[in-house]
C-alpha cells in the first residue's frame, strides 16, 4: 500500500532522512517514533511529496509518487499535521467540504455525492452536532475530531498523522486513537501516524517504525521492537516492561540513564 525505498532528503547542508525504507501493507496501523528532530515529520512531510526527496522512491499502492500530480496525491492520502490551522471563521461543516476539493474541479459546485460523503464523514467522526460551530470553538479533541472528518471526506486510501494527541488531555488522547482504530477497523484505512508515548504505540499499532537519527533503527511488532535495550539506546531511558497474556508491552519509564 505503501512502500519507501531508500528515501533520503535534506534541508539546505543538513541531511535529515537518510536511505529510509519500509513498506506498510493495506489495513496496517503503523507508528513511527523517535526522539525529537530524529525526522519523523519530515519522513510523513516526503511521502506526501510536501518536501521532495533527495533520492530514493515513494510508492503509493502500485505508483510512483513522482509520476502522480498534487490531486492525485490527494485522491489517495490524507495527512495532518502537528499543529492544523484554520481561518478562524470557519464552521466544522466547512473544513469538511475542503476534504471533497480534490475530487472536484475548481469551478464545479458541491453535488449530492460531495454532501453525502460530507455527512457520512461527520457522522463517523461524532461531529455532526458540532457542524455549526466554529472550529476556534472547540476544544482540542473536539478541533482534532473536525480534522478528521476533514481528511475522511477526502476518501483516502492512506491516513497519516503527525502527533495527532498532542496537547490533549489523556482521556481525550485516547478518544482521537480509538476513533482512529476504528476508522481503520471499519473502513480498512491504512494508517500512518507518529507518536510519542509509547504506550499508545504498543497498543494502537500493528507494527512499530522506531527512527533514529533519519533511519529505521528497528521496525515490527509491539512486541519484537519495543524492548528495554532498544528503548534505553535510542531514548537514553531505563525502564520496566510487563508483558501480560501475551498482549502488547506496557512501558514503565523509570528514569533516564
Ligand atoms: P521530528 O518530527 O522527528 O521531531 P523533524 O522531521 O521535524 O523531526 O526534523 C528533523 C530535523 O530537520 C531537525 O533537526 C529539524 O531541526 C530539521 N528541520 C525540520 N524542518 C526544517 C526546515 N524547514 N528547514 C531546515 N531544517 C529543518
Ligand atoms: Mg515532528
Amino acid at each position: 500500500m505503501l512502500k519507501l525505498e531508500s528515501m533520503s532528503i535534506r534541508y539546505e547542508d543538513k541531511s535529515v532522512v537518510r536511505d529510509f525504507s519500509f513498506e506498510v501493507l493495506p489495513g496496517e496501523v503503523v507508528s513511527i517514533i523517535g526522539p525529537n528532530g530524529s525526522g519523523k515529520s519530515t519522513i510523513l512531510k516526503g511521502i506526501t511529496g510536501l518536501i521532495p526527496c533527495e533520492s530514493g522512491q515513494v510508492f503509493i499502492g502500485e505508483e510512483e509518487l513522482r509520476s502522480l500530480s498534487i490531486r492525485d496525491v490527494s485522491r489517495l492520502l490524507s495527512m495532518l499535521s502537528q499543529a492544523n490551522s484554520s481561518p478562524t471563521d470557519m464552521t466544522v461543516e466547512e473544513l469538511v467540504t475542503f476534504g471533497r476539493m480534490p475530487h472536484k474541479k475548481w469551478y464545479k459546485q458541491l453535488n449530492d455525492e460531495d454532501y453525502r460523503i460530507m455527512e457520512w464523514a461527520l457522522q463517523l467522526t461524532g461531529m455532526d452536532r458540532y457542524r455549526e460551530r466554529l472550529v476556534y470553538s472547540l476544544s482540542g479533541g473536539e478541533a482534532q475530531k473536525a480534522w478528521l472528518a476533514m481528511a475522511l471526506a477526502q476518501c483516502p486510501k492512506i491516513l497519516l498523522l503527525d502527533e495527532p494527541t498532542t496537547y490533549l488531555d489523556i482521556a481525550h488522547q485516547l478518544d482521537v486513537l480509538e476513533l482512529v482504530k476504528t476508522l481503520n477497523r471499519e473502513l480498512q484505512l491504512t494508517v500512518v501516524m507518529v507518536l510519542h508515548d509509547l504506550n499508545h504505540a504498543s497498543m494502537y499499532s500493528d507494527k512499530v517504525c522506531v527512527v533514529k537519527q533519519g533511519n529505521v533503527r528497528a521496525y515490527g511488532s509491539p512486541q519484537e521492537v519495543l524492548t528495554r535495550e532498544l528503548i534505553r539506546e535510542v531514548y537514553g531511558v531505563e525502564t520496566d516492561i510487563e508483558i501480560k497474556n501475551n498482549s502488547n508491552p506496557r512501558i514503565h519509564v523509570l528514569h533516564k540513564i
